[in-house]
């Protein structure tokens, strides 16, 4: 990619998200992800040139020195930062304007720092295809929260039960963000319980909302629509992934064919989240045992027998393990973070000159994943406890956000394929890569709003759910 000779014509409209809006390059396995600010006071908002380099870089440290230790090397492609042409970056904005989804058009897109993260496009397979003609396909989840929080300091009860992700539905719904409950339950495909993830799939599939998407051959096939009150269309999904499962189609022909190609593809992307062991070494992956009592949701439409007699556990280096135990370094629960937040503030309004060695804003290098992982385990009343547990916090509210990856190609009929890169032998052969996005740090200042959200969450639910009952 040549800085200086860039065309606004080989680039297209890609995806976005709440904080940044991402363009593929026709030809090149390669993205670029670019900031966005509220629309409303874009010109007054926007960062000098310096400051958005400084918070992509902090983006891209953070990623590197943080996550990456804690997610795992393989799963993490963290970018590098480029400094773009201005002109070729506002032509770029006024060419994807009308591509964008209306509601992601309250932010526009930073047309004035020329910063920003080039990243290889996951969507598409960037090794060799293996001889198949059909283009990869690529799903995207966004799995949030997938475990009952287990501090000592909540004030309400229900969220020992209810999950965060289930509770805030009801929320989103009456605040119109959605027209529809999505039936998805984190902790379902958390589980490791085959059925239970299985179910899981399932319902973001018929729940897309912004947790659930498919890419074929990097263009986006099916996610939720501009239009809320439709629902999502099954039956032309599994149109588009017949080619993938003939063996499927053939077997069910005549009778719901549809339906046997997308429990396939379903069962194709529950190995590819429990994948990432290590052929290499001998006997069975080891395995992590989720906490008794806190791998269920009393919200999931799961049937409790399945539930409670199932087997729950992850293969240790699965990228659900992964992300789960990264989750749960937020071991207070935001109702115990805010009070030490406010004793880290008390701290710093005494003494300001500390904010840079406790690296309250970063940077976010070793120092900082020293402190996170050397925190004590009990309260001794510092502020370096107090720092060390909002630094976990913040690695876990960036676990909760990420999204996963899940690249597939079809295999050619007769090839073989090292072991580890091939799932399910006996069904159709697939050849997959799995990878963690957005792993942008969430702000120190947020804790206060943090706070605040959760009790609105919490109150509204207990509100909704009382009244109907
Ligand atoms: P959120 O609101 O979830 O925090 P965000 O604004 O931080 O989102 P991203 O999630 O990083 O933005 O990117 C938005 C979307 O762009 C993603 O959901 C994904 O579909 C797509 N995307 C981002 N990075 C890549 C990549 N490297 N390859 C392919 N697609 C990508
Ligand atoms: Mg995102
Ligand atoms: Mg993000």
């Amino acid at each position: 990619m040549e800085l200086d000779k860039m065309d606004e014509n080989d680039w297209k409209y890609h995806g976005e998200g709440n904080k940044s809006l991402v363009v593929s390059h026709l030809q090149h396995s390669r993205v670029l992800r670019l900031l966005k600010y509220p629309s409303e006071d874009a010109e007054q908002s926007h960062q000098t040139t310096e400051q958005a380099h400084r918070h992509i870089q902090n983006i891209v440290d953070f990623s590197n020195n943080i996550m990456k230790p804690l997610l795992g090397e393989k799963y993490i492609h963290s970018g590098e930062i480029v400094k773009l042409p201005l002109d070729f970056v506002r032509l770029l904005s006024l060419k994807i304007q009308q591509e964008r989804p209306e509601l992601r058009c309250d932010k526009v897109m930073d047309t004035f720092s020329g910063c920003a993260l080039c990243l290889p496009n996951l969507t598409q397979f960037n090794s060799c295809h293996f001889g198949d003609q059909r283009p990869p396909i690529c799903v995207e989840i966004k799995p949030k929260c997938g475990f009952l929080p287990f501090s000592r300091h909540f004030t309400k009860d229900c969220k020992r039960k209810v999950c965060r992700f289930c509770m805030h539905q009801h929320l989103k719904l009456a605040s119109g963000k959605w027209k529809r409950l999505s039936r998805y339950c984190p902790l379902d495909l958390f589980s490791g319980n085959k059925q239970r993830m299985y179910i899981a799939i399932k319902h973001l599939l018929e729940e897309p909302q912004n947790n659930f998407k498919i890419f074929k051959g990097g263009e986006l096939i099916f996610s939720c629509t501009d239009d809320m009150e439709k629902e999502p269309d099954l039956s032309a999904l599994a149109q588009q992934l017949r080619p993938y499962f003939p063996h499927a189609s053939g077997l069910y022909n005549g009778y719901q064919p549809g339906k046997a190609v997308l429990n396939e593809f379903i069962q194709v992307i529950c190995s590819a989240l429990l994948s990432g062991w290590d052929c290499s070494r001998a006997g069975e992956p080891r395995k992590v045992h989720l906490p008794e009592g806190r791998a269920h949701c009393e919200a999931s439409p799961l049937h409790r027998d399945l539930v409670r007699n199932g087997n729950h556990c992850l293969p240790k280096d699965c990228v659900l393990a992964r992300i789960l135990q990264t989750q749960m370094l937020d071991s207070l629960d935001i109702e115990g973070i805010y009070p030490l937040y406010k004793r880290i503030e008390q701290h710093l309004e005494e003494y300001p000159k500390e904010r840079s060695r406790l690296q309250i804003d970063g940077p976010y290098n070793e120092g900082f994943l020293e402190k996170l992982k050397n925190c004590p385990s009990e309260d001794d009343g510092s502020v370096e406890y107090a720092v060390g547990k909002v630094h976990q916090y913040r690695a876990a509210m960036t676990a909760k956000d990420c999204s996963i990856m899940i690249t597939l190609a079809r295999c050619g009929e007769n090839e073989v394929l090292e072991p580890n890169l091939e799932i399910n032998p006996s069904k159709p052969r697939f050849s997959y890569s799995v990878s963690i996005l957005d792993l942008d740090p969430k702000p120190y200042e947020a804790i206060p709003y943090q706070f605040k959200l959760d009790s609105k969450i919490v109150n509204y639910y207990l509100r909704s759910t009382h009244a109907k009952q």
